[in-house]
Parts: structure tokens; C-alpha cells; sequence
């Protein structure tokens, strides 16, 4: 496939895909109330070619070969229309009224095969143009935000800086809070939001240890005029579980407005009834803060 890939984001940490599928990505939320569900949209070559090779290898072991772990059937980077911006994996395809939404929006379901179960995606969908009932439709521009006129977003995205680096090790009981530097004490912490406003804020985890151990993510509003003691109110995000290969990766979305002299942090911890130690290899957050222009 020839030509410049655009890649335009498609918001809320849910990565890219080409202009036209993502200016129809941004008419499905809108018609489902809410935002789309998206697991995979865009993908690189790299990536691609790396799912090839898991899929072949698992495929060779049906085959009688020797054993390879379980993977999802996937094609190379050469004939992936993920790698083009034009599909997306999406649980939206579980729930009946929201696959509808999809398909009528020209999202085709184009890996299912109901006898081969191996190869049985319906979560994977496809965008045709020449199938999109709304492609005419406003709300489509190619890189309008994914919000009425009036509302301007602006991206805060933090990553802790020590896990990239050399991940961390969180003994059962420990825990830390995001920074963007190396170096400091687990007390101390990067704020992940800027201005005023209502934010959707997303923290992202990689990490991994024995499974069913379990990681707490919380995200602390801190109000930085109470002095010296600052009094903080602490919102539950999620429990991540480690799954039974040991790991876990996630990306779990918090809504939340942040008022004047406030700041949040991300604070990661690892329960006391963990049966070992946790390796936390990425802690990201991305934080979107809408405001009427
Ligand atoms: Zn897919």
C-alpha cells in the first residue's frame, strides 16, 4: 500500500488510525453517548511483524509441531490494515446495540470465522467508506477534536520516568507515586494535570509477578493550599490483577474535575497480601483537560 500515512489521533489514550476512519470513530462515540470502546486501533510494522511471528509459531504447534504459547491469528505488517489506520479491535462488538453502531458507520467485522476458532475475531473490525451510512455527516473534519467547537482539550501526558528506565520493584506492601524524574524518594510526586477544569485522566501499567498478585492504582487530588498538612482526597482507579502468563498491561480512564490550588498524583502500591514481588515496567498517565474556549 502506497502513499503518506496520516496518523490522527484518536483521543483518551486510545492510540490512531487514518483520517477517515478516525473522523468515523469520532461520529460512533458521539452516537453511542460515550467513547467507543477501542482495545487496538493503529499498529507498527514492528509490532505487526512481531504478532505474525506469535501467531505462526502458534499455528505450527496446531499443526503437530512443537509447542508455542496461544496467540491471536494475526498478519504481517505488509497486509495488516491495522498498519494502515484502517481497523480497530473493539469489545463494543460484545454488546449488540454498540456492534450495530459500528456497522452502520461502515466498521465491518472481517475475521470472523465461527468454525476455526483459533482464527475467530470478532472484536476486529475494518472501516469501508463505501459502507459508512454517516460519512457525509458532520463531525467527520480530519483532525477536529473529538468534542463540540466550543470545547478546546489540552493533553498533559507524564510518564514515570524510573520504571522506563530501570523498572521497579514493588515488595508486597510498597508502593509509589509517578515521577518524572530518577532518583527522588517513593514519597514524592510529579503532578499529572495542568489547569482547571473537567479531566478524563488515564493511567497506564505494565508490569509483571505472580498471577492473581495485584496492583492498586490510585489517584490522589491534593489541595496544595493547606499547609503543612495538605489534605488529599484519594479516588480508587482500578485493581489490576496479574494475569496467569504474570503479566498485566492496562489503561483504565478516571473522570474527574480539578479546582483551583489542586494538583493529582498517581500512586501505584502493591497489596501486603501479594504472594512476591512486582516488577513495574511502565507507569504512564495521560490526563485531558476540556475547557470552553
Ligand atoms: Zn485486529
Amino acid at each position: 500500500m502506497g502513499g503518506t500515512l496520516t496518523k490522527v489521533d484518536i483521543g483518551h489514550g486510545r492510540g490512531w488510525l487514518a483520517p477517515a476512519p478516525a473522523a468515523s470513530l469520532r461520529r460512533i462515540d458521539a452516537q453511542l453517548g460515550r467513547l467507543a470502546d477501542i482495545n487496538e486501533a493503529g499498529r507498527s510494522p514492528e509490532q505487526a511483524n512481531k504478532n505474525r511471528a506469535k501467531w505462526l509459531a502458534y499455528e505450527r504447534y496446531l499443526n503437530g509441531g512443537p509447542w508455542a504459547p496461544k496467540a491471536p491469528y494475526a498478519l504481517g505488517a505488509d497486509e495488516s490494515v491495522h498498519c494502515w489506520g484502517y481497523a480497530a479491535d473493539t469489545d463494543d462488538s460484545y454488546d449488540a446495540r454498540a456492534s450495530a453502531v459500528w456497522l452502520d458507520n461502515g466498521w465491518v467485522q472481517t475475521a470472523l470465522y465461527p468454525n476455526n476458532l483459533a482464527k475467530h475475531e470478532p472484536w476486529h473490525r475494518e472501516y469501508r467508506e463505501d459502507l459508512d451510512n454517516h460519512k457525509n455527516e458532520a463531525g467527520g473534519g480530519t483532525s477536529a477534536p473529538n468534542v463540540p467547537k466550543e470545547i478546546t482539550v489540552k493533553h498533559y501526558s507524564r510518564q514515570d520516568a524510573t520504571a522506563k528506565a530501570s523498572s521497579r520493584t514493588l515488595a508486597p506492601g510498597a508502593g509509589f507515586y509517578l515521577h518524572t524524574k530518577t532518583g527522588v524518594a517513593v514519597s514524592q510526586a510529579t503532578n499529572v494535570v495542568g489547569g482547571v477544569g473537567p479531566y478524563s485522566v488515564t493511567p497506564h501499567v505494565y508490569a509483571e509477578g505472580n498471577p492473581g498478585d495485584v496492583l492498586e492504582v490510585v489517584l490522589c487530588w491534593q489541595d496544595e493550599k493547606t499547609k503543612p498538612k495538605p489534605a488529599q482526597s484519594r479516588h480508587y482507579v482500578e485493581r489490576l490483577v496479574i494475569d496467569k502468563d504474570g503479566h498485566v498491561r492496562a489503561s483504565r480512564e478516571f473522570k474527574r474535575a480539578v479546582a483551583a490550588g489542586f494538583a493529582v498524583y498517581l500512586h501505584l502500591s502493591a497489596p501486603k497480601t501479594n504472594t512476591g514481588p512486582v516488577k513495574v515496567t511502565r507507569l504512564d498517565c495521560d490526563a485531558y483537560l476540556f475547557t470552553a474556549a
